[in-house]
């Protein structure tokens, strides 16, 4: 090997910062807050501001390789966070708020954290936790001056921590392998898991996510994560948006439909993205006021499956294109994405619509995919061969934060735990998570497939599949359904619905209606829904 004679600069978060100031300083930032007027600035004006706050993180002795926590929602003082904590070589804990108290108590004791940013509202929640905090010393609200409440906990003003600050910071360059954001797995099965992404991962990882074989942003669109910025950095968007110069929109906690469709008019969203539960509320909010998104030209949905009567709602009836997602917090989150390729369009459309429909997304460049069968072998391209998914690639996760082993195997692989196909097209489509799959006289139901089409049966609002033990076919589908506020959805109806869909044998033994409990990150709980219905068909 003959070493190559090109620079190594080492890829920087702060980079991104600095890029987005310079190129597109004047592009907006528009942030939604918890009870503050909206506040709009630019990405010159985040500059400034994530280098005040990085001088006051010096200030309050947070040095490179410490942690630093936020229980924040989509803002821009978050944004901030995003930015000044990775800038300064400290890593951002982003802990999730809707995690039960003892979790999140783990989440930051098991980081280490010696400052905790959180939003006014969080203030109860944190007042509970403080005395369960081993190594929090500074507790800072994200608030202005008058709106901050010390509480019992002593906490200051964010505002005011970095007011007199310099407007200007000497981001340093080190080993773009040091930690930068630790984000935890959401523990549905044992304690949650750290994941500690580096600058590098970061940054690929954002410039992968701005392809036109991905989000493919440019300098005209107007981008809003609706996916929480504290899962998974929201799918990368704070950062793949500034290194393309597009607009950002931050919604803060307001999720309802009347609030995101007041952003998507008001800014002129052009791009948004979130878990499939927003957007069921979303469509449901535009049909019942009679409303249409003008700008909005692309939704990106993931996180779980996309039903596919959402993905044709939004395009029939708004003309805007759904880019369905899979990833996971350990793979930062991108994995793959939906988007349409010419081997595709020369089918014709429907059958294009078909299968972007149908598959969570296909091959991007920087992240491998295999399928294993029960053999290990690797299963062939053929869109129907199934097996574990296994990844592998510069944004994958090696080894768990403060864990002896690795996660991945000795040559990369890492297996996520979903049951998946690849297809000759590069497309991946996920039947089931391992543990959700079901499994009846031998042979295996897909809870993702049951699901996704009996959402489409009129007034269903979420629809979850369960294996239910039984006494002949070990286990059998339960269909639970939630339908929307107001409506009258009947068995038969739904049984109706299902049969020249589906093949026989997956006919759901029993359809019960109830409320559907949602995860931490906004997945139907199953683990709930079994507990709950395990002897539901025994009789
Ligand atoms: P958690 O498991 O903590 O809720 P993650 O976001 O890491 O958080 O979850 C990743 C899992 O979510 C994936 O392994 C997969 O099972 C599921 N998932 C993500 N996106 C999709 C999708 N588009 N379709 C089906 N499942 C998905």
């Amino acid at each position: 090997m003959i070493p190559g004679l090109m620079q190594t600069t080492p890829l920087m978060i702060s980079g991104i910062l600095t890029y987005a100031a310079q190129a597109h300083g004047a592009r907006e930032i528009v942030s939604r807050l918890i009870d503050e007027p909206v506040w709009r600035y630019d990405y010159a004006g985040l500059a400034r501001r994530a280098a005040q706050l990085a001088h006051a993180l010096k200030r309050l002795g947070v040095k490179a390789g410490d942690r630093v926590t936020s229980l924040a929602w989509n803002t821009h003082r978050h944004l901030e966070l995003f930015y000044a904590v990775p800038g300064i070589g400290a890593v951002l804990h982003t802990a999730n708020p809707r995690l039960f108290d003892e979790q999140i108590v783990y989440t930051i004791n098991h980081a280490e954290s010696g400052v905790l940013f959180f939003d006014r509202n969080f203030l109860p929640l944190v007042e509970r936790i403080a005395a369960q905090l081993t190594t929090v010393k500074t507790f800072v609200m994200l608030s202005d001056a008058e709106r901050t409440e010390r509480g019992s906990i002593g906490a200051a003003s964010y505002e005011t921590l970095i007011a007199d600050e310099l407007e200007a910071y000497p981001w340093p360059s080190f080993d773009e392998n040091a930690g930068a954001f630790l984000c935890y797995t959401s523990g549905t099965t044992g304690d949650p898991k750290g994941v500690l992404y580096s600058h590098r991962a970061v940054v690929l990882h954002a410039m992968a996510g701005g392809l036109n074989s991905a989000f493919g942003f440019t300098a005209f669109d107007v981008v809003m994560p609706c996916s929480s910025l504290y899962h998974a950095t929201a799918w990368g968007l704070p950062f793949s948006a500034p290194i393309c110069g597009a607009k950002l929109v931050l919604p803060a906690d307001k999720m309802d439909g009347a609030s995101l469709h007041q952003l998507i008019e008001g800014e002129g969203v052009t791009f948004t993205g979130g878990v499939p539960t927003i957007w069921t509320m979303y469509l449901d909010w535009l049909e019942r006021n009679g409303q249409a998104p003008t700008a909005l030209k692309r939704v990106v949905i993931g996180g779980s499956a996309v039903p596919r009567a959402m993905a044709e709602a939004f395009k029939r009836r708004y003309d805007v294109q759904t880019l369905q997602i899979w990833g996971m917090t350990e793979t930062c989150p991108i994995g793959v994405v939906s988007t349409p390729t010419p081997s595709l369009a020369a089918l014709g459309e429907a059958a294009m619509d078909e299968a972007i429909w149908t598959r969570q997304g296909r091959l991007q460049f920087g992240i491998e995919l295999k399928v294993e069968t029960e053999t290990g072998a690797e299963a062939p391209w053929d869109g129907e061969t199934s097996g574990a998914l296994l990844v592998r690639g510069p944004w994958v996760v090696r080894r768990y934060f403060r864990k002896d082993e690795d996660a991945a195997r000795p040559d990369g692989w890492f297996d996520t735990g979903d049951i998946a196909t690849l297809d000759a097209h590069g497309f991946m489509r996920i039947t089931d998570r391992q543990k959700d799959v079901i499994k009846s006289g031998g042979e295996w139901i897909s809870s993702i497939d049951l699901e996704n089409i009996a959402v489409g049966c009129p007034g269903v609002k979420i629809a979850a599949v369960i294996g239910v033990p039984h006494p002949k076919w070990e286990e059998r589908p339960l269909l639970v359904i939630e339908p929307h506020d107001g409506v009258e959805v009947g068995k038969d109806a739904v049984l109706a619905f299902l049969a020249p869909r589906i093949v026989k044998w997956w006919t759901p033994d029993d359809v019960v209606f109830a409320r559907v409990p949602l995860t931490a990150t906004g997945k139907i709980d199953k683990k709930v829904l079994r507990e709950a219905w395990r002897g539901h068909l025994m009789g």
